[in-house]
């Protein structure tokens, strides 16, 4: 998996094309990420049983790997990144663009 929780990225395709936020879930065995506030989609939920109302609630729909770039906070933008070997056997995620690394 390329992308984690909590890195920043971009949205490349869809409906929220351009905006961007952090991701809150990566579903590894679909390829798709959760990220907050984007592709939020309209539920209609029941009165349940733990006491909550039934209603419409506002919910943030998984998105496809391939429809979300990192964004680099240093570029401004969605970027292609490279993986880099440290000296201690990690592996590191860098911007190919400006060589900022986003795993720290
Ligand atoms: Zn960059």
């Amino acid at each position: 998996m390329r992308l984690k929780k909590d890195d920043k990225v971009m949205v490349i395709g869809g409906k929220d094309k351009g905006k961007s936020g952090k991701i809150k879930k990566v579903i590894q065995s679909k390829d798709r990420v959760v990220v907050e506030k984007l592709n939020m989609v309209k539920r209609h939920t029941k009165p349940g049983m733990d006491q909550t109302q039934g209603g419409i609630i506002e919910k943030e729909a998984s998105i496809h790997l391939s429809n979300v770039m990192l964004y680099c906070e240093k570029c401004a933008k969605a970027v292609r990144n490279g993986v880099r070997k440290m000296s201690d056997n990690s592996n590191v995620r860098y911007c190919k663009q400006c060589e900022e690394l986003f795993d720290k």
